[in-house]
């Protein structure tokens, strides 16, 4: 398996070639040359697997460079009841026939991002010490990327990590998860703007060839391709547990920003899992929900982007969504390319009037989104049909989830994060605090440790070279 850029411009590289670095030298993102399709036997046989071994099955596919026993290795270790409440690791709960909830947050910072970044941390820390290198991860947060980061690279050998926050902007819990860290590779720091300007400063440095190479700068957000494959995984095991033979399908509803998890879901379906429906839910920025309706893509500026109850989806600019636009176009990427340049110099592209777009539906993506009063909503009723407390970023899939629903097909609900990070709006909704795992008792009042930071590119990058040298002097 080669990886290749969905823009065209990079020679093909091996996993372990693409797994630290970000966006491929011509701008674009890493794809595979082609996915592989997993037939009946397969699927037969990788029905009865625990969770890390399903992800080793499938992790090898994608990493063939890696020994095995080690890939092995690294996926046991990451994939334990210790680290994610139970064997199942992402156990499916049903709410009614027809409607589960698959459940993607019970790792160390609960949001669904560690199910993914747990497993790079070690990927990292194994790749880095094969090589002899070390890796600075610069990386941007609205909340959950970053704790889920910060968590799965803290203490581990070879890597630091730099996380930008819009300052202000994250929950209280979300803020005391990264800044009470205090392992000596992580450094917070909190701009002072929003998540886009984040993305926008650590795409500025990685843009930065002799900086990123002088500084061994990498990344660790949503755009990561070992990220998306370990996603991969759980489509696979939800889909397993919906269902008893290999000719029923199932859809899933999936709360979407920057177009990572859902994107994993297409992936799946590419592989040949029978997947009836791929739900892409947003709250109030709707640029996905817009493209999937019209076939417009219009991101959204800093200023239009609003802040709302579910934060971790205030995302106005997808930035795994050229994947998609790839896949859709059939590998054109002079196409894609071509599309990219359109956004730069005229801010959207329309593939409205486009075959492409008419077949979209081939794809099996739809999509909707919700407003403050249908998440606040959906968690109320979903709490009174069913006794379950879900995040308001879950809701937002299940609310969005209602209106796709097809008979005899079950609708799998990703429940992103769980509700004691949004304590806010499950009081708005419900009166009650929301139930809190005894390890995050009093996380509030721990210190905290960040250091601000202006919406400077040129600061940025001495910070980082002066806490590389400092951390290297001892
Ligand atoms: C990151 C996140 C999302 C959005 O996922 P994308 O992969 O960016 O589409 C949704 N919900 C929660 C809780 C998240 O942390």
């Amino acid at each position: 398996m080669r990886y290749v850029s969905t823009r065209g411009g990079m020679p093909p590289a091996s996993f372990s070639e693409i797994l630290l670095g970000g966006l491929a030298p011509d701008g674009g993102l890493v794809l595979p040359e082609a996915y592989p399709r997993i037939d009946d036997a397969t699927l037969t046989r990788w029905r009865a697997l625990p969770y890390a071994e399903l992800a080793f099955e499938i992790l090898r596919l994608y990493a063939p460079d890696i020994p095995e026993a080690d890939l092995r290795e690294l996926c046991a270790r990451t994939y334990t009841a210790r680290a994610f409440g139970s064997d199942e690791i992402v156990p499916l709960l049903q709410l009614e026939p027809g409607l589960q909830l698959l459940r993607l947050s019970n790792g160390p910072t609960l949001a669904f991002k560690d199910v993914a970044m747990q497993l790079l941390g070690n990927l990292f820390e194994y790749v880095l010490a094969r090589e002899g290198r070390e890796l600075n991860i610069l990386g941007a947060t609205s909340g959950d990327t970053g704790s889920a980061a910060e968590y799965a690279m803290r203490g581990k050998r070879g890597v630091r990590v730099f996380m930008l926050s819009p300052h202000g902007r994250m929950s209280a819990f979300q803020t005391a998860q990264m800044f009470s860290l205090a392992d000596p590779n992580i450094f917070n720091l909190a701009v002072q703007g929003v998540f886009d300007d984040c993305q926008d400063m650590v795409k500025a440095v990685s843009n930065d060839l002799a900086f990123k190479q002088r500084w061994a700068i990498g990344t660790v957000n949503s755009i990561n391709w070992a990220r998306v494959v370990a996603q991969v995984v759980y489509y696979f095991k939800g889909w397993f547990a919906a269902t008893t033979s290999n000719d029923q399908r199932v859809s899933f509803a999936v709360p979407s920003g920057n177009f990572g998890n859902v994107l994993a879901g297409h992936i799946a379906r590419m592989m040949g899992l029978p997947i009836s429906r791929l739900v892409v839910a947003t709250n109030e920025n709707d640029v996905l929900d817009e493209f999937f309706r019209t076939g417009r893509y219009r991101p959204r500026g800093s200023a239009e982007t609003q802040q709302t109850s579910s934060p971790s989806m205030d995302i106005s600019k997808a930035s795994n969504f050229e994947r998609f636009v790839h896949d859709l176009l059939g590998g054109a990427t002079g196409q894609v390319a071509d599309l990219w340049k359109d956004l730069e110099t005229r801010g959207e592209f329309d593939l409205s009037d486009t075959p492409e777009f008419a077949a979209i539906g081939d794809f099996g993506f739809v999509s909707g989104r919700s407003l403050h009063a249908n998440r606040v909503a959906t968690i109320r009723e979903t709490r009174e049909r069913y006794g379950v407390v879900v995040d308001t970023h879950t809701a937002d899939g299940l609310y969005v989830a209602r209106q796709w629903r097809e008979p005899g097909v079950p609708m799998l609900c990703l429940e992103t994060a769980q509700p004691a990070k949004f304590a806010d709006t499950i009081r708005e909704a419900l009166g009650i605090e929301p139930p809190r795992p005894a390890a995050f008792e009093g996380i509030e009042s721990r210190a905290q440790r960040f250091t601000l930071m202006p919406r400077d590119v040129t600061m940025l990058k001495h910070y980082i070279a002066e806490r590389v040298l400092a951390s290297r002097a001892g």
